[in-house]
């Protein structure tokens, strides 16, 4: 599923301030739980002397927050429900349910939005969120990885397509090995606070990645430990914040955790104040095996620690006759229920129930072989999904999605993505029996950049069949008949394409 329009589109423009010098100029991109936001032309997320600034209502009206702004003073009302936010352009203060606060950058006005700090955004609406300098793209994530946390009407539902997880310049940092173990730990008050102490703001966890918010740059030290087996992160100069300590459960002796459940090789995540000389609290992620890590530190107080845990890839027969080998790939799964229909209805469970039909019928075919990403209802990661293909040196890559929308009126019909050029004569071919199997209006080929079509190394596509959200579509959907017409249509197009 993909976003393609807004819920509200606010009146928002504003007067037509000398151009600001934003850093980012184009393909700058926004991803809220994994969709990506639509920015608009004139105003794109970007640093901005050193603070990661984003368009304030791309963001606001994807939660359900109200917007209004008084042109003549400059002051921007964020409301919803009981929350008041209110900011004012070129003003570093802002005041948060009758509470003034400081942001770490003024909101400036860029074309037609008003331009606010990424961690800003973070804070108050409960946000984890980072930015990846490389790629130019800002990441924000429900503390649930998904299906909202108390402030949500009207947000994109969640979706992993383009979770780009670990891309841009990641710098590996390989542990010392001789740390202390953290449960020397003995517990006192907090530190004074001499010289200049950061505040640790949150912690998050969610694909595999650990994201730290810290109020300024930070120099940590990330290592492993084993017997048994965790990650550490120290941070010198940090103290936790009052926000922290609202998120977060934290004991009179500045220790805490948090439970992970999604990911079985993380067993919770700790947090203390390890040492009240250096003012570094620790964060240890307690592992049930090795595993792997890149730390990613702009330099800007976010810091992203993605954890590579080495998997599993299914062992596929043998080939033993050079047959082509077609990888179909249900989208999303198990924890990760895709969008959600008009009625109801995970997207996951259309996809794997269409992506077995297209198993069956690629099994009784003898020119080829069939290798599933998965055939359970079992969570998956887009990276393990690329790499299944990749590592079985698929011929080409098909992911079956159900589209989703959030406005008022869902659009209906299907649409075929691909992102490397390679792949658009696979495309083509499997748009062409897509929209003939589906009956559905043709809403093209379109080229986006896709994780699991942009990390495949073979022609690779992405199926949108129909709408979930549109009432005729949806019921197609989750009918068997339909299905089976689809699934029929999508291995004639892998034939045609394969020449067979
Ligand atoms: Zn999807």
């Amino acid at each position: 599923m993909k976003k393609i329009g807004f819920l509200l589109v606010f009146a928002f423009f504003l007067l037509m301030f000398p151009s600001m010098s934003m850093a980012a100029q184009g393909g700058t991109h926004i991803y809220l739980d994994g969709a990506e936001l639509e920015q608009p032309a004139d105003a794109q997320a970007g640093s901005v002397k050193g603070s990661v600034m984003v368009p304030l209502r791309v963001i606001i009206e994807n939660l359900g927050y109200e917007v209004d702004w008084d042109k003549k003073s400059g002051l921007v009302t964020i409301r919803q429900g009981e929350r008041n936010l209110q900011l004012t352009v070129g003003s570093t203060k802002a005041v948060v349910d009758g509470k003034a606060i400081e942001l770490s950058a003024a909101p400036v006005v860029q074309g037609s939005s008003t331009m606010v700090p990424l961690r800003f955004v973070g804070e108050q609406t409960g946000l984890k969120v980072s930015w990846n300098n490389d790629s130019k793209s800002a990441y924000l994530y429900s503390p649930d990885g998904g299906e909202s946390v108390g402030i949500v009407p009207g947000r994109a539902s969640s979706s992993p397509e383009e979770e780009a997880a670990g891309e841009g310049t990641l710098t590996p940092v390989t542990g010392d090995g001789e740390q202390t173990d953290d449960s020397t730990y003995i517990p006192d008050s907090p530190p004074a606070g001499e010289g200049k102490t950061a505040e640790l703001n949150g912690i998050g966890f969610s694909e595999n990645r650990l994201t730290i918010e810290v109020s300024a740059a930070v120099q940590p030290k990330v290592f492993t430990m084993s017997g048994p087996d965790r990650l550490v992160v120290d941070i010198p100069n940090v103290t936790f914040s009052e926000s922290f300590k609202q998120q977060h459960s934290l004991n009179v002796s500045l220790q805490g955790e948090m439970p992970v459940t999604d990911y079985p090789d993380v067993a919770k995540i700790r947090y203390s104040m390890f040492d009240n000389a250096t003012s570094t609290i620790r964060i240890v992620v307690d592992l049930n095996k090795e595993v792997h890590y890149q730390v990613n530190n702009e330099g800007d107080g976010l810091l992203v620690v993605d954890l590579a845990a080495p998997f599993t890839v299914p062992v596929v027969p043998p080939v033993t006759n050079g047959k082509p080998l077609v990888v179909i790939d249900p989208g999303h799964g198990g924890k990760q229920p895709g969008a959600t229909s008009i009625t109801n209805k995970n997207e996951k469970d259309f996809t794997l129930a269409l992506a077995l039909k297209v198993e069956a019928l690629l099994k009784q075919e003898t020119g080829l072989n069939v290798l599933m990403t998965r055939t359970t209802d079992v969570t998956l990661g887009l990276e393990e999904r690329a790499k299944l293909a990749n590592d079985n040196q698929a011929t080409v890559f098909v992911s079956i999605h159900g589209n989703s929308f959030d406005g008022k009126t869902s659009p209906t019909g299907s649409e075929t993505y691909y992102s490397r050029d390679e792949s658009l004569p696979f495309a083509e071919v499997m748009h062409k029996h897509l929209v003939e199997g589906t009956g559905l209006p043709d809403r093209n080929v379109r080229k986006k950049s896709l994780h699991v079509t942009r990390e495949t190394k073979m022609p690779a596509v992405l199926l949108e069949v129909g709408y979930l959200k549109h009432k005729t579509d949806e019921a197609l959907m989750y009918s068997e008949d339909f299905q089976q017409r689809v699934a029929e249509s999508i291995v004639a197009g892998i034939k045609e394409y394969l020449g067979q």
